[in-house]
């Protein structure tokens, strides 16, 4: 492989990188007898690390965002003829990128209309919720406020969106939090116990899961709920697909309620889940926010973006003589252009190359080979997902469904990465342990890859579990 790191420069970035970088997620003592993974290019579906190691990456860089895989020169020449000629100006006024992006995106979009361009998934986010406090103050006197989320959902690390956070353990220490954001059940079929509803399934289910939700509503008082924010498909929450009929009621309540219904596509947005270009489109959703970021321009350059519909927009459409005000707000990253052009080159990549028809079909075999895995290995409870979005709950004993212990998952972690795979680990929450595998590979995946993923799952589970 070209760039592997002769001895000496090895040894200073890795010092480098000990002494001074401060990794995310992760814990840091490890490192004072073992050095942290350095990657240091990527190709297709896969990467390299600094001892020149190579892995299949079916994680799309560890948090599902490279949707296109590495080395897309082209998305990496439209950045740098767009740099050449305009890097950046605030979003106050507009760029040529951005401008085409925005048309591009809505036409995928039907029923909405304005994006508002920042440079997160959590900032995405909050520019929704300071929407929902604004219409609050605008159309109610400040009373419909609050924001409903979900248990198991994730939208974020800045203190608004933890305050909307449903695993708990990611948000216990660092209280108080924000105040107006009230959580509302999950809506897992297999873990239904723990919802009361263990007798029913299917679309019964599923309505029932969201009558939960209701109930949360009626409890608040409808009129001081003002937004619903929910990911299609959960993803660090134990990736959760949503049961029949789920989606369906959830949208009656809103419209009953007048809740604006927000939808986190951070994480499906973008093909992620197969054959459309949104999770919340499998369902039959109308959105009045869908917020996305990873797969926007798959991790090429940092981009996010807050979408709305015209009759959102409209609310805040006013000049310097009205009362009611604007949105005050501003995100200086999203006046870069490189995001825009590299999303756009993203895009078009989709589509050239069939990848939300790929990522269903391979989708669909990665799915297959996982529930097959099912009839050799016990410790799998449940297998699903959408698209490449998939998880693999392990637990000790299928009955009483109690979660393996995350050690023994660390440890199939670990035995697939020395196996050239690299795979990751969500979390279930209640009670506070990843015991889900989760596998997001690049929409791009052949036959091959998956098989090779899965095998390497396969021996994986047999060493660490027999
Ligand atoms: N929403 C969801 C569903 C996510 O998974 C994430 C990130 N993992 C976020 C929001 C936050 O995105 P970011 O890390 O870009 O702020």
């Amino acid at each position: 492989m070209d760039g592997t790191l002769n001895e000496n420069d090895l040894s200073r970035v890795v010092a480098a990188d000990k002494a001074h970088v401060w990794h995310h997620l992760v814990q840091h003592k490890p490192f004072e007898t073992s050095d942290p993974r350095i990657i240091i290019e990527g190709k297709g579906m896969r990467v390299w690390d600094q001892y020149g190691k190579e892995y299949i990456d079916a994680v799309s860089g560890a948090v599902w965002t490279v949707n296109v895989g590495y080395g897309r020169e082209r998305i990496a020449n439209a950045v740098h003829a767009q740099l050449m000629k305009m890097c950046y100006f605030a979003q106050a006024a507009g760029s040529i990128p951005g401008a085409i992006f925005a048309e591009k995106l809505i036409e995928k979009m039907p029923g909405m209309s304005r994006v508002y361009y920042t440079n997160s998934g959590s900032e995405a986010n909050e520019k929704a919720f300071k929407m929902v406090r604004q219409i609050a103050h605008k159309k109610y006197g400040g009373k419909k406020h609050k924001i409903l989320f979900r248990d198991r959902d994730y939208h974020g690390g800045t203190l608004a969106t933890m305050s909307a956070g449903g695993q708990d353990e990611r948000v216990k220490q660092y209280g108080p939090l924000a105040p107006g954001f009230v959580r509302v059940p999950h809506c897992m079929e297999y873990r239904k116990e723990e919802l009361g509803l263990g007798h029913l399934s299917g679309r019964d289910f599923g309505i029932a899961a969201a009558n939960l939700i209701e109930e949360v509503i009626l409890r608040e008082g409808p009129e001081t709920v003002g937004a619903l924010c929910l990911e299609p498909v959960t993803a660090g929450g134990g990736v959760i697909t949503p049961p029949e009929g789920y989606w369906e009621r959830v949208q009656e309540i809103c419209k009953q309620y007048d809740i604006l219904l927000h939808i986190d596509e951070v994480v499906c947005g973008i093909g992620r889940t197969g054959t459309h270009w949104f999770g919340y489109q499998h369902y039959g959703i109308k959105p009045d926010f869908v917020t996305m970021a990873k797969g926007v321009a798959s991790g090429y350059a940092a981009i996010a973006c807050m979408v709305t519909t015209e009759e959102v927009f409209e609310m805040f459409k006013t000049d310097p003589s009205d009362k009611l005000d604007h949105f005050r707000d501003i995100s200086t990253f999203g006046g870069c252009t490189g995001g825009p052009s590299a999303a756009l080159e993203n895009m078009a990549i989709i589509e050239e190359e069939g990848l939300l028809e790929n990522c269903t079909v391979m989708g669909e075999r990665m799915l297959g080979n996982l529930q097959a895995l099912m009839e050799k290995h016990e410790v799998i409870g449940d297998v699903r997902g959408k698209g490449l979005f998939l998880g693999v709950e392990l637990v000790k004993d299928r009955d009483t469904k109690e979660p393996v212990d995350e050690k023994d998952v660390v440890a199939v972690v670990g035995d697939c990465g020395a196996q050239g795979v690299i795979i990751g680990a969500a979390n279930r929450s209640i009670p506070d342990r990843n015991n889900v595998l989760c596998f997001s590979p690049a929409l791009i995946a052949t036959a091959e890859d998956i098989d090779a993923i899965t095998d390497a799952v396969d021996k994986a589970l047999t060493k660490v579990f027999g």
